[in-house]
């Protein structure tokens, strides 16, 4: 028998984008693409579903603001 004594949640951390990174934007549908230049940052989300992790997503960091966080302020 388990009990889950810490609900698993969605939860967002913001991240460098490193080089090599290949995720799509969960918002724009556009690459969120390292930049030696420009140190941006991504959002990753995991999302769960009934307390069950189903995936994870990424998004530009300005894409995610912008969408009104969905998944809570990035930590
Ligand atoms: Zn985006």
């Amino acid at each position: 028998m388990t009990s889950v004594h810490r609900p698993l949640i969605s939860r967002a951390v913001i991240r460098p984008v490193e080089a090599g990174n290949s995720a799509t934007c969960s918002v724009c549908g556009r690459p969120v693409k390292f930049s030696a230049k420009a140190k941006l940052q991504q959002v990753i989300a995991n999302v769960y579903v009934d307390h069950v992790w189903a995936r994870v997503e990424h998004f530009h960091a300005e894409c995610y603001e912008a969408a009104g966080q969905p998944y809570g302020s990035a930590a």
